[in-house]
């Protein structure tokens, strides 16, 4: 579980990253989840494997909203990017000038998303039922959850408040 989030705190790094997107680092790439697979597998232990394949769903998702750098090494976005139009993908640089913090734009279209809002609605649902009916005595973690809707919300609504004024 762990495991399936940890790349995200690469966001502390982006600064060095390509247009200062975080998604661009060597840490939402590959690379990593084969790293800890072939690690788990030469040491025999297979919860490192399966933190391995934890890690991969998460740069696995992350292609579908705003696509992440896969393969690294050519520096490209990978994924269908369904957040974002071809006009939006190309003149993205223009488009977040628009804005006081360029951070609005990706935080807008997910929360003027009726659909990304049902499926995270729908996640939620489904990530409770799971640990209800298999692992129950880690009920406690879903409080993780909550933590990061706080901070997820709590960002919208200053975004929200900064595009205002
Ligand atoms: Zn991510």
């Amino acid at each position: 579980m762990f495991f399936a989030f940890l790349s995200d705190f690469d966001v502390f790094f982006s600064r060095y990253a390509k247009d200062q997107n975080h998604r661009n680092l060597i840490s939402h790439s590959i690379i990593p989840s084969i790293i800890i697979i072939v690690l788990g597998l030469l040491i025999s232990w297979p919860a490192l494997v399966i933190s391995g394949f934890a890690y991969f769903t998460h740069v696995m998702v992350d292609m579908f909203d705003w696509g992440t750098n896969l393969l690294y090494f050519p520096k490209k976005t990978f994924g269908p990017r369904l957040f974002m139009s071809k006009e939006e993908e190309e003149n993205l640089l223009k488009i977040l000038t628009q804005y006081k913090n360029g951070a609005s734009f990706f935080d807008f279209k997910y929360y003027n998303s009726k659909l990304a809002l049902i499926i995270e609605a729908l996640l939620f649902v489904l990530m409770m039922v799971f640990i209800i009916l298999l692992a129950f005595e880690y009920i406690l973690i879903s409080l993780i959850y909550f933590l990061g809707l706080c901070f997820h919300l709590s960002r919208h609504y200053h975004l929200k408040k900064i595009e205002k004024n």
